[in-house]
């Protein structure tokens, strides 16, 4: 359930009409609901509250707006970061240190230096060569850091091939037939506490079945583990869990994903954390934008050309993804259309022969649940800027980031003296 809704025929996020952000703001314009943000939130906890003292770390890298992080982090979400800079943004939205999660398969000697000494709770790592790096660091930080080692299941998670991570080629974790003998082995490094596993096989998860096989793989490994005298404490169970992207589309609730989490792990005796992100804000956001004009090319449907584009949001781009076009004013009537952006690339291209709300030149319209992997994977390809984001709060909303216009850009840029 999101807070984007039509009252009197206008679409509104809370209480405000999204006209109201388009003439205060112009577009496009990402825009977050607050009240759905806390929701997504609650709703997460209240499924695994029948797990003992589940550990909740938001995956920063869906939604790392600062004032997104602040939202979260109020209400009791921890962060799983996946580098430096979501590190610092983590910690700039007053997020605990000990809170935080130091996930990512390619952290550089500098930012292991910074999870150390900001304290964070718990590294995640990759391999075996970055646990020995980390132990060198913090034996001349003379500290002992927790840690929990990350397995790959070799489990198809049946989703985009883009953003599928726990198959055998893929180059997270360690393969889980190393698994024992590389814990091991970390464990006996005086700069770290192993205490766990950790495991994330993919995003936009439609089926609970291939989660249930790689956390039934993450239980006999703990077992292994636990025969062979190591000591586990901590098991991390990733992100993963998909969101309806179409009206008609079904994904399973955090309340079934909970359950099924509570029987698999039932007996492990450890501390279970979790890392969700596209659940949490992939609903509570949508890009605002308006159409620039429409035109006819051949015989086809029409094309609707809009001022957002696929540096704004890429994930059409990028994984051919689906999101629903709404107009914010609908007349009721209906039309068949090619949606697509300004850029030029035939890839920019929303939608192809789709069934939408009539919309002329000048009219608003909305691309719903983009507040997941939305702004964050925002280009400036074309020389265009980068979109702003608004948080709505019932009747109010701010700028929760300023739109940077192509001449600010231009800006950083030099021509040197010998040209
Ligand atoms: C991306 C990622 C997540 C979050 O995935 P969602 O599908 O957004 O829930 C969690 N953990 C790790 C390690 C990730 O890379």
């Amino acid at each position: 359930m999101d807070h984007f809704q039509f009252r009197d025929g206008v679409l509104h996020a809370e209480d405000v009409p999204l006209p109201a952000i388009a003439e205060a703001v112009g577009t496009p314009v990402y825009v977050y609901s607050r009240a759905t943000l806390i929701r997504h939130a609650k709703v997460f906890r209240e499924a695994l509250s029948l797990l003992d003292n589940a550990h909740i770390a938001f995956a920063v890298k869906a939604n790392p707006n600062l004032a997104v992080l602040k939202v979260l982090g109020d209400e009791g979400l921890g962060a799983d970061v996946v580098s430096g800079g979501e590190l610092t943004r983590a910690l700039a939205a007053g997020i605990a240190p000990s809170e935080i999660v130091f996930s990512g398969v390619g952290k550089t000697h500098a930012e292991l230096i910074q999870g150390i000494e900001a304290g964070i709770g718990q590294f995640n790592l990759e391999s075996e060569e970055e646990g020995y790096e980390l132990s060198l660091i913090a034996q001349r930080l003379g500290q002992r850091i927790p840690c929990a080692l990350r397995v790959n299941p070799d489990v198809d998670a049946r989703t985009h091939e883009k953003i599928s991570t726990g198959r055998a080629e893929n180059k997270f974790g360690v393969p889980l037939d190393r698994a024992t003998e590389i814990y091991a082995a970390l464990s006996a490094e005086p700069g770290l506490e192993m205490r766990g596993i950790a495991v994330h096989i993919g995003s936009q998860l439609t089926s609970m079945e291939p989660l249930e096989t790689a956390f039934g793989k993450v239980g006999a490994l703990i077992a292994e583990l636990r025969a062979h005298g190591c000591r586990v404490t901590h098991a991390d169970l990733g992100g993963g869990l998909g969101v309806p992207y179409r009206k008609d589309e079904s994904t399973p609730s955090p309340a079934e994903y909970g359950a099924m989490v509570a029987r698999v792990t039932r007996g492990w005796d450890v501390r279970l954390s979790f890392e969700p992100g596209r659940v949490i804000t992939g609903n509570a956001g949508v890009l605002l934008t308006r159409v620039i004009r429409t035109k006819r090319s051949g015989n086809g449907p029409p094309f609707v050309v809009v001022d957002a584009a696929m540096n704004d949001l890429a994930r059409p781009a990028m994984y051919g993804a689906w999101h629903d076009f709404d107009a914010v004013t609908p007349t009721g009537e209906r039309m068949t259309a090619h949606i697509v952006g300004p850029i030029c690339e035939t890839g920019d291209t929303f939608a192809m022969d789709r069934e939408i709300d009539a919309v002329a030149a000048g009219d608003l319209a909305v691309f719903r649940t983009a507040g997941a992997y939305g702004a964050t994977m925002a280009s400036s390809y074309n020389s265009r800027g980068f979109v702003p984001e608004v948080l709505v709060d019932g009747g109010r909303f701010a700028v929760v980031a300023d739109r940077i216009a192509p001449a600010e850009i231009l800006e950083a840029e030099r021509v040197p003296e010998w040209l």
